[in-house]
């Protein structure tokens, strides 16, 4: 191998000849200037200990950006907790969305409209928590796919009179695959075969061991017939939602996901969207996969129109100029000509994947052939 002279390694190392000099002088490297060539074993030393070297203040580097990226999300306000509520048919999934939309609808006027924008939120005294407004794990299913988080927590629905059925372990799986912390409501705790150690022994074959059996999973008994024990299990959604330290920039860029998107006769393409950064005000250009749009009006569940969407609020917004798919991720625009080309940008992305396949395809089959 060819000797290499200082000046050339300090080259190729990106630093000082000076800088270089002084470490051959630490590691006891005789040399009379930069020009002098080293032994290969002695060029290698070096560049192992400058690896090292930078290795280590990388390292460093990043452990003070984390520091940092952590210290300033501390200083973010925090957000509602977004719940989705699973569990196998005939649990009581609807009857309890059921009884949080109208427990908060009586705490208002009566006759007051609510309107279906996908999500609702049900404010306590301990805070305020948004309800994903469709049962069952086909919305959440489909909006994972796309990619987007959305729950933090699922309230899995069992049945004290069922125990735990096929539908509660798919609720669990899809719960742990989207990774949000999971609290079960054990329902129908009003009737008289109501079985609360049942529904105990049954999650302690799941590898959930309840409180009340010394473990950690949550369980309430709740009734959402009566209501008996509702009010429990927001104060665990709270408590758990704290622990959780669930914080949103609302000056930060804006993004969101769709949470279900359908056509009005009248008015259009109507789509829900639930705000999870910044703030989206009327007037903004935005995308959500394939389809743009300017927002004309946003209204929320209690039927206001509302100028600005902080994070946490769920809105129905008018103004896409297609249907957007449910999951898809919406992410603030600053004008239009960059909100139809990056619509039109993911249209030709998709066809050329398409083609891409479709020729894949073909030249499989020609290599069959031949
Ligand atoms: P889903 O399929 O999980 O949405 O279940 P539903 O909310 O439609 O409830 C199925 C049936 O159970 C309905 O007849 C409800 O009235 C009934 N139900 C739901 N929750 C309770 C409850 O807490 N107590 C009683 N007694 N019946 C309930
Ligand atoms: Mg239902």
């Amino acid at each position: 191998m060819a000797k290499v002279r200082i000046y050339q390694l300090a080259k190729e190392l990106g630093m000082e000849n000076a800088e270089l000099l002084e470490i051959l002088n630490e590691m006891g490297v005789s040399y009379k200037s930069h020009a002098s060539t080293l032994e290969d074993e002695t060029a290698q030393a070096v560049k192992e200990i400058i690896a090292e070297q930078r290795g280590l203040e990388e390292q460093r580097r990043r452990e003070e950006e984390a520091k940092r990226a952590e210290e300033a999300r501390k200083a973010l306000p925090h957000r509602p907790p977004v719940v989705v509520i699973m569990g196998h048919v005939d649990h009581g999934k609807t009857s309890l969305l059921d009884y949080l939309r109208k427990s908060r609808i009586a705490e208002r006027e009566a006759g007051g409209i609510t309107q279906h924008v996908g999500a609702f939120e049900v404010k306590t005294k301990g805070g305020t928590v948004v309800f994903i407004d469709t049962p069952g794990h086909e919305a959440f299913t489909s909006i994972r796919q796309r990619g987007a988080r959305v729950a933090d927590i699922a309230v899995i629905v069992i049945a004290a009179d069922d125990g735990i059925m096929p539908q509660t372990k798919e609720a669990i799986a899809h719960a742990k695959a989207a990774g949000a912390k999971i609290i079960f409501a054990a329902n129908k705790m009003d009737l008289p075969q109501a079985n609360l150690d049942k529904v105990y022994q049954d999650l302690m074959r799941e590898q959930f061991v309840p409180e009340a059996y010394g473990g950690d999973a949550i369980v309430v008994p709740i009734s959402a017939k009566t209501g008996q024990g509702v009010a429990d299990l927001l104060d665990m959604i709270l408590l758990v939602a704290e622990l959780e330290d669930l914080r949103a920039d609302p000056e930060a860029e804006p993004k969101g996901v769709i949470l279900e998107a359908r056509v009005d006769k009248q008015a259009g393409v109507l789509a829900s969207m639930l705000v999870q950064e910044g703030t989206f005000r009327v007037g903004d250009y935005l995308v959500a996969g394939e389809v743009w749009g300017k927002i004309r009006a946003m209204r929320d569940s209690d039927d206001n129109q509302r100028k600005e969407a902080p994070p946490g609020s769920a809105v129905q917004v008018l103004g896409f100029s297609e249907l957007p798919h449910a999951g898809e991720v919406v992410h603030w625009v600053p004008d239009q000509v960059a909100a139809k080309e990056i619509a039109e940008e993911r249209i030709l992305e998709r066809k050329d994947r398409e083609a891409g396949a479709e020729t894949g395809l073909r030249a499989r089959n020609i290599a069959d052939l031949l």
